[in-house]
């Protein structure tokens, strides 16, 4: 079937109003179909999905789902609407074909797709493998989970461009077709089990990345990840590891201090360690699965050297701020759990004070323990989370409370000498004092301008 006959004339259901929601409905249009939205949520919530749903004229309805979605010859999902609603479980009686955005996307995809999936890492690999098809003169479009779905771009770029697609678990759950050129599986982390329930659901889900695609595809995964086992995962892809140490077989490695590259069976150097920008251990394994993922469709290794010097990093993610009177300040405020923490602290190099609490997930500090020994010097605790903070932290670390996150920061200004760091890695969520990270990440950056603003150390000090 064509891409038209899949779409054109075609009753297309789409639940959930969000962004990806709303780019599928527009895309359906796009392409002659009849898009109908539905949200639970109610109608003066939805106020600028609304609007945008009218200005081109597609039907909606908000505050529930009624039955006129089962009356769709196929239906997109959000990937933020859980599968156990009552009307995926009508649709599914019916038989009425459940795709995700993603999925629906790739249809209308003339450029080859680069789909990267794992339990963390996402955000900044699928950035940096961006940069790298830049910095070789692609036409490039970053898009999926990172925050612009890949149905708003999904048919604006050509043949001889690239779509480099973050995709989330809960995209690949309702894939059918979905066949990426390349498909890359950073890590598989045994916490991220809240929606999958088991170790064997959750990496099942994550394998599907891999289960249409057919040689000259490549599936690329971390060699160094005792999670995934490359040989028994089914596929008809050509399979290829990235790795950080220097195993046989493995597409990228580190020798000698640099990150290296073997293909078409020579080997090509392609970066001092030491010139990366991005840091620490989980960074370089990042950059290594970007490196593999751009060779497979023919990057040369000067793009990628140029892209691995330049690229910063994605906001909140270990995000250097700025140095203030010798004190490094460091914003990771992505980090909503305690894993992330110890990723972050890992990466320290300096003595650091580490502002961290939230809203609590659920579970021990401790293991910031151990890491923790020789690089925190000091913890500043806030939010909800601080009590059970001090009691999991307070035996091994000088730990303090701060009402506010701009207080947190004067404490740990005032305690640090010059050449420490100061680290926000809160190891919880956000929402107890915050929107989202993204708005503590930004609070966090206002309180560090405002100490380099209002005055030197030492006049702070006295004041
Ligand atoms: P994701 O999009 O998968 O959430 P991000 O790139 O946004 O991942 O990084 C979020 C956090 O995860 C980082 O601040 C860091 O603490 C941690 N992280 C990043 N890359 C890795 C990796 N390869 N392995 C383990 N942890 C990582």
């Amino acid at each position: 079937m064509t891409i038209e006959e899949r779409i054109r004339e075609r009753r297309i259901g789409v639940i959930g109003m969000a962004r990806s929601g709303l780019a599928a409905a527009r895309l359906a249009l796009r392409f002659g179909g009849k898009p109908f939205v539905t949200d639970s949520a109610r109608e003066e919530i939805l106020v600028e999905p609304i609007a945008a749903l009218r200005k081109v004229g597609i039907e909606y309805e908000a505050g529930g789902h009624t039955d006129r979605v089962l009356d769709s010859d196929y239906v997109i999902i959000s990937p933020g609407v859980p599968p156990t609603v009552p009307i995926v479980a009508k649709l599914r009686e019916r038989g009425i074909p459940i795709f995700s955005e993603l999925e629906f996307a790739s249809w209308v995809c003339k450029a080859p797709i680069v789909a990267v999936t794992g339990s963390n890492g996402k955000t900044t690999t699928t950035t940096l493998i961006g940069e790298i098809f830049a910095a070789a003169g692609w036409q490039v479009e970053v898009c999926g989970n990172i925050g612009r779905p890949f149905a708003e771009i999904a048919d604006r770029v050509g043949e001889n461009g690239v779509a480099v697609v973050e995709t989330s678990s809960f995209q690949l759950e309702t894939i059918a077709d979905f066949q990426p050129r390349v498909a890359l599986l950073l890590n598989v982390q045994p916490d991220h089990l809240d929606r999958h329930r088991t170790l064997e659901a959750y990496r099942a889900v994550k394998y599907r990345i891999c289960e249409n695609q057919q040689a000259p595809d490549c599936f690329i995964v971390n060699h160094d990840d005792p999670q995934i086992d490359l040989e028994s995962i089914p596929t008809s892809a050509t399979k290829q590891s990235f790795s950080i140490v220097a195993p046989n077989g493995a597409v990228t490695y580190i020798r000698n201090n640099t990150l290296g590259l073997r293909r078409n069976g020579s080997d090509e150097d392609v970066i001092a360690i030491d010139d990366i920008r991005i840091k620490g251990r989980h960074n370089l394994q990042n950059a290594s699965a970007a490196v593999a993922a751009t060779a497979a469709l023919g990057v040369p290794v000067e793009a990628m050297a140029e892209a691995l010097r330049s690229f910063a990093g994605v906001e909140h993610r270990l995000e250097p701020v700025e140095t203030v009177a010798g004190i490094k300040f460091v914003n990771d405020s992505k980090a909503t759990n305690v894993d992330s923490v110890v990723v972050a602290l890992q990466s320290m190099t300096t003595p650091v004070y580490l502002i961290a609490g939230g809203r609590d997930k659920g579970a021990p500090y401790t293991p910031i323990v151990e890491v923790g020994r020789s690089k925190i010097k000091g913890i500043l605790a806030i939010g909800e989370a601080r009590d059970k903070i001090f009691n999991d932290l307070g035996q091994a670390f000088p730990t303090q409370f701060a009402a506010t996150l701009e207080e947190a920061v004067m404490k740990a200004f005032e305690l640090a000498l010059p050449g420490e760091t100061v680290l926000l890695s809160p190891g919880c969520a956000s929402f107890d004092m915050f929107e989202n990270f993204e708005h503590r990440g930004r609070a966090f950056k206002a309180a560090v301008a405002a100490l380099r603003n209002g005055k030197k150390k030492n006049e702070t000090l006295q004041g």
